[in-house]
């Protein structure tokens, strides 16, 4: 699984590569790569002098947030609420328009009555179960250095929780598909979809095919599969129970809890891998309590956390190979004499929260790609509730009665 999951840096160059290719190819025309490469119709970054009260509502793979977000005096000032879990399970079979629709609006009507009680201060016991945030305008340089024209900035968004996309800046010209009259600002955000990327060059092992195959989209959101939250755990499931079955490495019986597709959630791996005990004690309850498997050795726990940590290096150092594919697009993984401009890359989603290892390897994986002296020129910043400030800067910059 080592030999198969390594990703030395020569294949993460080739990686950056091919993305660059991709990119090039969905750019050219409709339907032109694997990646959608789609056109925001996003032109301008907002400036900072947006103004106003808005809600946002972000749809994420497992979880729902609400926001209350606050702008003014180039301050951003956020209240939310997420729901985790939250989605009824037949949602999938709901006609979109009408059912989801009233789920978001029991929702929001929710948040509204709870935000209430909230800012009367007369806080209930309900409120410990909500997450509420208040922070200062998010570290996004570049969007502000825009609004005077002069420097600007370049800016790119990475996102990964149960699933994972990019979006970046574009100049309106790189663009050949668009059709339509170039924006004043002569850029173009564009949303890459890029979990659906797919590469000779990526190490994909049997695993990875066999849960490609079984899955609800076979052959589509590759990417994906080997680097985002819903998958990693289930990969490390799926090598488990073959060591199991070939090597009886769980003892003589199979543990059948082990056959179950997506019993073992990422944040269940990234505790075990996180693992500092001298005795390994959260790996051996978490075998426990998950996968009904008792008094495991140390020697198995080890391995174990060696799995944990061979397939979430792999998802981490494809990652960073990713943005490297990005900022070469944006012609930002070079520094050229007298270009003054910073590279801004947000970071936002579960996986990058919570899996420490997980983004901390990505990070010295990128700055490994990009040498030293690139590398000060990026600044990574982490955007929690990113998508949906994002969505309510946006709301705020497009709305009529700003
Ligand atoms: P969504 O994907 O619904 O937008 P998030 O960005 O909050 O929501 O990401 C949730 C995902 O993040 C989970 O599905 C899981 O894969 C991952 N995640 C959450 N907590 C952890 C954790 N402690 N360790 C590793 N991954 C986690």
């Amino acid at each position: 699984m080592e030999e198969k999951c390594a990703t030395p840096i020569g294949k993460l160059k080739q990686v950056a590569d091919a993305m660059l290719v991709e990119m090039h190819a969905g750019l050219a025309s409709e339907g032109g790569s694997k990646l959608k490469m789609l056109i925001s119709y996003v032109d301008n970054l907002p400036t900072g002098d947006e103004n106003g009260l808005f809600y946002a509502l972000d749809l994420g793979g497992t979880n729902f947030r609400v926001l209350r977000v606050k702008l003014g005096a180039r301050m951003v000032v956020w209240l939310s609420r997420i729901c985790r879990g939250a989605y009824p399970p037949n949602l999938m079979d709901w006609d979109i328009k009408s059912e989801l629709a009233k789920f978001v609006a029991q929702e929001v009507k929710s948040f509204k009555v709870r935000l209430a009680i909230f800012l009367t201060n007369n806080v209930s016991e309900d409120m410990t179960r909500l997450d509420f945030w208040k922070i200062g305008w998010p570290r996004c340089r570049g969007a502000i250095d825009q609004s005077d024209g002069k420097t600007g900035c370049s800016y790119a968004r990475i996102s990964s929780g149960t699933g994972t996309n990019a979006a970046y800046v574009e100049c309106a010209q790189a663009i050949p598909k668009w059709h339509g009259a170039l924006p004043e600002s002569g850029e173009m955000v564009i949303n890459m979809e890029w979990g659906n990327f797919r590469s000779s060059h990526l190490p994909l092992t049997d695993y990875d095919l066999a849960l490609d195959v079984e899955s609800l989209n076979p052959g589509e959101q590759i990417f994906e599969k080997i680097i985002s939250g819903m998958y990693l755990g289930e990969i490390v499931r799926r090598v488990l129970l073959n060591m199991a079955e070939e090597a009886a490495f769980f003892g003589d019986i199979l543990p059948s809890k082990l056959k179950i597709p997506f019993i073992l959630r990422t944040p269940d791996m990234s505790a075990m891998h996180h693992d500092t005990s001298s005795d390994l004690e959260v790996v051996g309850s978490k075998l426990k309590d998950i996968l009904e498997i008792y008094n495991t050795s140390l020697k198995t726990r080890k391995v174990v956390v060696e799995l944990c940590n061979i397939v979430a290096t792999r998802g981490a150092r494809l990652a960073a190979a990713g943005i490297l594919g990005i900022l070469k697009k944006m012609g930002k993984d070079t520094v050229k004499e007298g270009d003054k401009q910073s590279t801004v890359i947000a970071l936002d989603g579960g996986l990058y929260e919570h899996y420490s290892e997980y983004s901390k390897c990505m990070e010295n994986t990128l700055n490994e790609l990009l040498g030293e002296e690139v590398s000060k020129t990026i600044e990574i910043v982490h955007s929690n509730d990113g998508s949906g400030i994002g969505a309510a800067l946006l709301a705020a910059s497009h709305s009529r009665y700003r």
